[in-house]
């Protein structure tokens, strides 16, 4: 399976890459992180090249929406949306979808 891979997203570290790799993740967006560290040798040129996180193409819209539903959060028991069926992450408190509320 050969999927086309859009860069969402450039981060200066690669924690803040790996929380966000994470977050798409759990809500079943395929992500793939791009590092030119050498492999974690020489860490300090994360802050050069930056981490790069790829998303397929099919899924770049949801991927934006879910990076920019809010700020970090400890993960939680996912829900599930009354109004469209969507599997939400348990840091929102609304559908990242169809915008309804958390029943
Ligand atoms: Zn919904």
């Amino acid at each position: 399976m050969r999927d086309e891979m859009t860069r969402l997203e450039t981060y200066t570290s690669e924690i803040e890459a790996e929380i966000a790799k994470s977050r798409l993740e759990a809500l079943g967006v395929t992500v793939v992180l791009e590092k030119d560290n050498c492999g974690g040798m020489r860490p300090h040129l994360d802050l050069q090249a930056g981490v790069k996180l790829y998303v397929v193409d099919e899924d770049l819209d949801k991927a934006r929406d879910i990076l920019a539903a809010g700020a970090v959060t400890t993960t939680t028991e996912t829900w599930t949306c009354g109004g469209c069926g969507e599997k939400i992450d348990g840091s929102y408190d609304a559908c990242w979808k169809c915008g309804r509320d958390r029943e």
